[in-house]
């Protein structure tokens, strides 16, 4: 990164919606990339201090999250409801990004696609083609209607040779009143028993391709960018595989603020989180990851 960009937004005290910035850190970060649930929003509401987080970087950060189940165009939509202006090419998400991926790296694959409807609309728009049998890869993505019958597709699918994508590991993300909501990587761990298969890719965090491409949207490098989020194994871990700093919000240990609101007063030397040795064993221990 240039000094230049460092310095590139001065040592002002307010952001640009005016809510005083004690921390030193926004200022010194020329762009953000920060994660969605569990950071910016819980279920169905804004988290404290989201549209302030979102509206001091303006047009300087990207949303990154390894949602699977939205287009960005859908999500958008829906963050609008909850008060968070975000245009779509500012949002990288996991499910669309392992569609293209597929699409352009392999074109004329055979796919079976286990995910959302809106996955599967866009997946067809980008000109895969979605099949039911004799699939050269399987895709799995977060299925709300995931069966028996869709298990034992995929795991004789995968036994008669398909490759297996995975959108992303992640075992649940928060729900409301400290509920959890299973994610893919729980579906995953159900194809892996069922098949003996591990997966041949995982696109989401902490693997590098959405952090990528978020600085690739942006025009930004990542020793003038901090990440923000919530969880180490993805946010921190993906971000320090990048040399990216991190912000960890919520109630996870080393987290600086138990939310987004709580970074503007941080103190300037808020402590970036690292990733302690132990932590990274336990990751390592479970994660799915093989490219
Ligand atoms: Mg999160």
């Amino acid at each position: 990164m240039s000094t230049k960009s460092k310095t590139a937004t001065g040592n002002g005290n307010a952001s640009s919606n005016g809510t005083a910035v004690n921390g030193e850190w926004p200022t010194r970060a020329r762009h953000l990339l920060v994660d969605l649930d569990g950071t910016l929003v819980r279920q169905q509401e804004a988290i404290d201090g989201a549209a302030a987080l979102l509206a001091h970087f303006h047009d300087r950060y990207a949303i990154v999250s390894n949602n699977s189940t939205h287009t960005a165009q859908g999500l958008a939509k829906r963050l609008g409801r909850l008060g968070l202006r975000v245009p779509p090419g500012r949002i990288v998400l996991a499910g669309e990004l392992a569609v293209r991926q597929l699409a352009q790296q392999h074109p004329g694959a055979r796919v079976l696609l286990i995910g959302s409807p809106a996955l599967q609309r866009f997946a067809r728009a980008e000109g895969c083609d979605l099949v039911q049998e004799s699939a050269d890869f399987v895709l799995l993505a977060l299925d709300m209607h995931f069966s028996h019958a869709r298990l034992a597709v995929v795991a004789n699918e995968l036994l008669r040779g398909a490759r297996l994508i995975a959108t992303n590991a992640d075992a649940t993300h928060p729900g409301p009143q400290g509920r959890v909501v299973p994610e893919t990587g729980a579906l995953l761990a159900a194809v892996i028993a069922a098949s003996g298969q591990q997966p041949w890719r995982v696109i989401g965090k902490p693997a590098p391709l959405l952090f990528e491409e978020g600085l690739r949207r942006l025009g930004a490098e990542p020793g003038s960018t901090v990440v923000v989020g919530d969880n180490p194994l993805t946010d921190a871990e993906g971000a320090a595989r990048l040399g990216m700093a991190c912000l960890l919000v919520g109630q996870t240990p080393g987290a600086v603020a138990p939310t987004v609101a709580g970074l503007f007063a941080a103190r300037e030397e808020a402590p970036q989180y690292r990733l302690s040795e132990s932590t990274s064993k336990v990751w390592r221990s479970v994660r799915t990851e093989v490219s």
